[in-house]
């Protein structure tokens, strides 16, 4: 007999688990559908003794001191400091866009307040951006807009920007200054022994059992449990009764190669040119050191149940108007608590699912 029965080990079960066990002494079965923990946060040792993000790059940044400091009981930090460039007319350019971009783009010096009179002058006056597209052009004009989101934002979605909820770029920035770091939250680092170590400590406790291999719905008849925190696709625990809730999936191809370096950064992002969006050198992120090194290329595509993973829930009106179907008939389950970017459909970034994972002593 379990008190919680919780489906998914990625970094919002896990969470949810080490929480309940720990704070609450609460007796916790986790069931998970692929072979490993972590969901997307996975990390392991390749062929050569590098170790890669299975699912794309993962840089951990935060302005939740308590998630910071929950996280820290189970790790050490590495100090990183995350860097984009764009490849733009065949030069490789800081991103989000900053003084140094302008001057690179253009090959003229800017101070500040010329950087703000251009903008100033780019940008087209929208009062209420309604979409992606207008949320960039707002802020920093059409030609920004075309050089770096453009096709980008249209490679990655497989639709127009014009088409997405604003919410997809106002992500990213634009700095009046020189700092190019891609994120600028209080606490940023990288778990030192990698994600996957991370969440082993995280589960190592007598309370917490786990199940791999298993998806949910094959063995949930056989446990015993009183609640259910739920971190799956909120369609597939209604039988998609309102329909599948649509995913953009990503075809990660990694590369080793004899070399030392490939990129002067960990993050290559390529808006204009080739099928995939960015490339990654993990490297750079985890500090290791390694006569070779592994990239890995980002192709998108789109989410085939069962055939690849759900990386990115659609942000645009048609699919939140499903969601919400959803969300009334869960909201009627008083034992199943959905949490998490699945559970949610919500693009959420790691340190909310931690916080998520972290509120789930509240409902429990
Ligand atoms: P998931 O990681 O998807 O975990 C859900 C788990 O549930 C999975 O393991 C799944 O197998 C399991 N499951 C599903 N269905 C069933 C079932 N029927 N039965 C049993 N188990 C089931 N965030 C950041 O903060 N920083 C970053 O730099 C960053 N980079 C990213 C890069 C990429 C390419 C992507 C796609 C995401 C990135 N994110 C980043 C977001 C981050 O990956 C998510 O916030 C996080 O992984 C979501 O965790 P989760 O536990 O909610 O979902
Ligand atoms: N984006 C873009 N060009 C870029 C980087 C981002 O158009 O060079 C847009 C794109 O629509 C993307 C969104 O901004 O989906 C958010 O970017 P972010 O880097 O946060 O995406 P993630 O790392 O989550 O894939």
């Amino acid at each position: 007999m379990y008190d919680v029965c919780i489906v998914g080990a990625g970094i919002t079960g896990i969470t949810a688990a080490s929480v309940l066990a720990r704070e609450m002494n609460k007796k916790v079965i986790i069931v998970e559908k692929r072979e490993h923990i972590g969901g997307n946060c996975y990390d392991y040792y390749n062929g050569v003794g590098i170790l890669v993000h299975k699912y794309g790059p993962h840089i951990f940044h935060t302005k939740y001191k308590k998630v910071w400091d929950y996280l820290s009981n189970f790790t050490k930090w590495l100090p990183y400091t995350h860097k984009v460039l764009a490849f733009v007319d065949g030069k490789l350019v800081s991103f989000p866009v900053n003084i140094k971009t302008l001057e690179q783009l253009l090959e003229r010096h800017f101070t500040e307040g010329e950087m703000q009179s251009w903008v100033e002058k780019n940008r087209v006056p929208i009062e209420k951006p309604k979409n992606a597209e207008d949320m960039v052009v707002a802020r920093m004009g059409r030609f920004l807009y075309e050089t770096f989101f453009k096709n980008y934002t249209l490679k990655q979605w497989g639709i127009e920007a014009k088409k997405l909820s604003p919410d997809v770029t106002a992500r990213i920035p634009i700095r009046f200054n020189r700092d190019d770091r891609y994120f600028t939250d209080p606490y940023q680092g990288i778990p030192k022994d990698g994600y996957t170590k991370m969440f082993e400590r995280m589960l190592n406790h007598k309370n917490i059992e786990l199940v791999l291999n298993t998806d949910y719905k094959n063995v949930i008849n056989d446990i015993k449990f009183n609640k259910m925190v739920y971190t799956g696709p909120i369609d597939y625990f209604f039988d998609y009764q309102f329909g599948p809730l649509p995913y953009r999936s990503l075809n990660f191809a990694f590369k080793t190669l004899n070399q030392e370096w490939f990129q002067p950064v960990a993050v290559v992002n390529y808006p204009n040119e080739f099928d995939f969006t960015r490339i990654t050198e993990f490297k750079h992120i985890t500090g290791q050191k390694h006569s070779q090194t592994s990239i890995c290329y980002e192709y998108p595509q789109d989410h085939v149940i069962d055939k690849n993973v759900p990386c990115y829930p659609i942000p645009k009106k048609e699919t939140q108007e499903m969601y919400e179907k959803y969300k009334n008939r869960a909201k009627k389950l008083k034992t199943v608590f959905f949490i998490g970017r699945l559970a949610e459909y919500k693009y959420l970034n790691m340190d909310v699912c931690v916080k998520r994972g972290m509120e789930s002593i509240k409902m429990i």
